[in-house]
C-alpha cells in the first residue's frame, strides 16, 4: 500500500458511508440515538477535504490525518473510536512511502487495541469490535499464508461483514445501545455495520 492507495480507501469509505448513511441511520434509531450515519457522514466528508487539501506522502501520514480529523470533527462515541483506530494505526506503520501487508496487520492491530483502551468493550459486547476483531484475525491469517493486499483485504471484509450479522442475537453491553438492555436483542449493531463497510471499502481499493 502507498499513500495514493491509503487515499483511495479513505475516499471509498466515505463514499459508502455516504450511501448507506440511511441504513446506518436506522439501525442506530432501533437501539440508539439515529445519529451514526450523520456522524460518519460528515467525519469521513470532512476527512476526504483534508486529505485533498494537503496530500499526505505516506500511509501513515493519510492514517493519522484520517484519525485526527475524525476525533475532532464527530461526536458521538464512533468518531473518537474510529478516529483513534486510524491514528493509532497510522502512528504504528514506519514512515516509508509504501507498507508491506505485514506491516498493516500490525497497524490494524494497533487500532483494534485503541478501540479496546479507549472503549473497553470485549468481543461479544455489541459493538464495532465484534466486526473489526475478526477481520484483523482474518487479514493476519491471510497474510501468513502468503495472501496480498487485496486477498487478505477480501478476507477481512468477508469477515467483518459475518461479525456485524452475528450482532444480531447479541445483547448490548457497551454503548448506548446497552441502555436498552434485553430490548437491544434482535438488532444489528451500526459501528459494527459501519466497520465491514471501512473493510469493504479496502478490499474494493486493494
Ligand atoms: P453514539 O452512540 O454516541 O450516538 P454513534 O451512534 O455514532 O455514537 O456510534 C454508535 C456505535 O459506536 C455503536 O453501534 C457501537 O458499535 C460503537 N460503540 C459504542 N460504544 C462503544 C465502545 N465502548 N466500544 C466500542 N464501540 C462502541
Ligand atoms: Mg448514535
Amino acid at each position: 500500500m502507498d499513500a495514493t492507495l491509503a487515499r483511495d480507501w479513505m475516499r471509498a469509505a466515505a463514499a459508502a458511508v455516504a450511501a448507506d448513511t440511511d441504513r446506518l441511520t436506522r439501525l442506530d434509531a432501533a437501539i440508539g440515538d439515529g445519529d451514526h450515519g450523520v456522524n460518519l457522514n460528515r467525519g469521513f466528508t470532512a476527512v476526504v477535504a483534508a486529505l485533498e487539501q494537503a496530500p499526505p506522502e505516506t500511509v501513515s501520514e493519510v492514517l493519522v490525518k484520517a484519525g485526527v480529523t475524525l476525533m475532532s470533527r464527530v461526536g458521538g462515541a464512533s468518531g473518537p473510536l474510529y478516529g483513534s483506530a486510524l491514528r493509532a494505526a497510522g502512528k504504528a506503520l514506519p514512515p516509508t512511502a509504501e507498507v508491506r501487508p505485514s506491516e498493516l496487520v500490525t497497524a490494524l492491530r494497533a487500532g483494534l487495541e485503541a478501540v479496546r483502551v479507549l472503549g473497553g468493550a470485549a468481543p461479544g459486547d455489541k459493538t464495532l469490535v465484534d466486526a473489526y476483531g475478526p477481520a484483523v484475525d482474518a487479514f493476519e491469517q491471510a497474510v501468513a499464508a502468503g495472501a496480498d493486499l487485496a486477498g487478505a483485504a477480501a478476507a477481512a471484509a468477508g469477515a467483518a461483514e459475518a461479525g456485524a450479522e452475528a450482532t444480531v442475537p447479541l445483547q448490548a453491553r457497551k454503548g448506548r445501545a446497552s441502555y436498552l438492555g434485553e430490548r437491544s436483542v434482535g438488532h444489528r449493531d451500526p459501528g459494527a455495520t459501519s466497520t465491514s463497510l471501512m473493510f469493504k471499502a479496502l478490499s474494493q481499493v486493494a
